[in-house]
């Protein structure tokens, strides 16, 4: 994923690249990952922005089964060849661009983007019914005869932990 901008006028520029899922080192990613990048260069600067595009398998957060997620994200850094951000290394988002670096490859802020837009929380289906606390069993897939309210809650907290 490098971008030559060797001569580059001022102005702005797109991208695209597709990465095969075969390449990525992400488990998690199911799809090709496909990434629209944007630069424009004013002066000094070259403002980046990236998208990314993909879809992902993982396991619902109630009933462990796969879920299916299409996920996109977005990521804005600045890299300029201002003396002045020299050494810089607190701001991750504006970085110093040495006079002889032409090449820049986006892999690295690409993968940390596909990284990031994982939600926290993640659900196969609105209406997933989750693992049975007594039985253990995907309710989705095995309906059981266990009643969830003979569940005394203070014991709820034990049962999960012993799932685990
Ligand atoms: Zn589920
Ligand atoms: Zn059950």
């Amino acid at each position: 994923m490098e971008i030559n901008i060797s001569r580059l006028s001022d102005g702005r520029y797109s991208y695209q690249f597709e990465e095969p899922v075969s390449q990525l080192d992400e488990e998690q990613v199911v799809s090709s990952l496909k990434v629209d990048c944007t630069l424009d260069k004013a002066f000094e600067n070259h403002v980046f922005h990236v998208k990314v595009d993909f879809e992902a398998e993982v396991p619902c957060d109630r009933c462990l089964g796969p879920a299916h997620l299409h996920l996109t994200n977005e990521l804005v850094f600045t890299l300029s060849r201002s003396e002045e951000l020299k050494g810089n290394d607190l701001d991750p988002d504006f970085r110093y661009l040495a006079p002889d670096q032409n090449k820049i490859d986006i892999r690295p802020d690409v993968l940390d983007t596909v990284r990031l837009a994982f939600p926290m929380k993640v659900i196969c289906k609105e209406e997933c019914l989750g693992i049975c606390l007594i039985c253990g069993k995907n309710k989705n897939t095995e309906p059981c005869e266990c009643s969830d309210e003979k569940i005394d809650p203070r014991w709820e907290k034990l049962l999960k932990l012993k799932k685990n």
